[in-house]
């Protein structure tokens, strides 16, 4: 009886803040669907919300079929299916792999669009896992390098035996692209979270931050909540894709392209707060591959963004500016926390 009670109560509590403008613009509007081999919740508010965000899934989607590395009608099929001759691309996709280039040659090629055919070796682009011999690994580390990729414009040519892959830097990208979307629809505070990856939009409706939870990498639950608005917030970790080999080690997604091995340098995760999604994508990862002491080198010499290292035995790094911004969880509580300065 009082469940009842309770239920009608909130629905009249519905009813009546629906016939009040000022309160309705604080009614969310929710989406979820899967994209991107991903799950993907879209969050906003204000007047016109729902058709931005199905126009964000549109768009999202389309951008799937362009990228895909497994659909053979999309750009990066083509490419890499290409035999050596010159491909051109779409301007959306030449762009996204300008990017990558860049971020690769940045980063001393941590980030490595052309790791690709390494990837497949361990099985990771089909779960079918496995331990690939030291021979064959170095035969096809001679078929990876971003600096042998030629992109002249929108025309790109790979030599043959070469694949790109846009897993590293494709959902920041999409991120940046749907997040401009809906701001043009005129919705000021939105999330987008793009299978872990959040896009901020402005701040929550009452002008407050917004306070996201952080995944922890050890398990279930948050490991802390970060307040931010406006950013992007992208997570790159072993935990997400992983196999343990016959071995009994465990083997994560993201391969380290000077060894062409999963990386295993000690690292959980590393988030990146950055005002692009594409910037925190492509050096969520990058960071993730060059450890503890040479992300923390690259982050003194760029400053442009905000990190969270977790490593595998219980510490968390902090960029300074994240320093009031990042408590942990209760249950995290024991963890030690380290600031990064500058
Ligand atoms: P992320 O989740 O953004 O860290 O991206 C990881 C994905 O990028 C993997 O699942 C691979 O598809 C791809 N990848 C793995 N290692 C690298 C690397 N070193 N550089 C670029 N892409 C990578
Ligand atoms: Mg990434």
């Amino acid at each position: 009886m009082k469940k009842t009670f309770q239920i009608a109560a909130a629905l009249l509590c519905a009813f009546s803040m629906a016939g009040c403008s000022v309160r309705n613009d604080q009614e969310p509007v929710q989406m979820d669907f899967f994209a991107m081999d991903t799950y993907m919740t879209f969050t906003a508010y204000g007047d016109g919300a729902e058709q931005a965000l199905a126009q964000a899934e549109e768009e999202i989607r389309k951008l799937e079929s362009e990228w895909s590395v497994t659909d053979e009608s999309s750009e990066i099929w083509a490419v890499n299916h290409s035999g050596g001759e010159p491909v051109a691309l779409d301007s959306e996709t030449a762009q996204i792999v300008r990017f990558a280039l860049d971020m690769a040659e940045e980063t001393d090629g941590a980030l490595d669009p052309t790791i690709y055919p390494v990837l497949e070796a361990w099985g990771f682009t089909t779960d079918e896992n496995r331990i690939p011999g030291e021979e064959e690994i170095q035969t096809l580390l001679a078929n990876t390098g971003y600096e042998k990729v030629e992109l002249n414009g929108s025309q790109i040519t790979l030599r043959p035996g070469m694949e790109i892959d846009l897993g590293a830097v494709g959902k920041g990208y999409a991120g940046d692209v749907v997040a401009a979307l809906v701001e043009e629809a005129g919705i000021t505070s939105a999330l987008l979270d793009i299978g872990g990856n959040i896009q901020a939009v402005g701040s929550r409706p009452d002008g407050t931050d917004w306070r996201l939870g952080i995944r922890s990498p050890y398990g279930e639950g948050t490991i802390g909540a970060l307040s931010v608005s406006d950013c992007a917030v992208v997570t790159s970790g072993n935990y997400e894709r992983y196999f343990i080999g016959e071995d009994g080690k465990r083997y994560g997604h993201i391969i380290d392209p000077a060894t062409g091995h999963p990386v295993d340098n000690g690292l959980a995760s590393v988030t990146i707060i950055a005002d692009e999604g594409k910037m925190g994508d492509a050096l969520s990862t990058s960071m993730f591959v060059k450890g503890l002491d040479q992300a923390q080198e690259y982050w003194r010499a760029h400053q442009d963004f905000d990190m969270i290292i977790i490593t595998e035995d219980g510490r968390v790094y902090l960029t300074e500016n994240l320093e009031n911004r990042f408590v942990l969880s209760e249950s995290y509580g024991n963890l030690e926390v380290h600031v990064i300065s500058s």
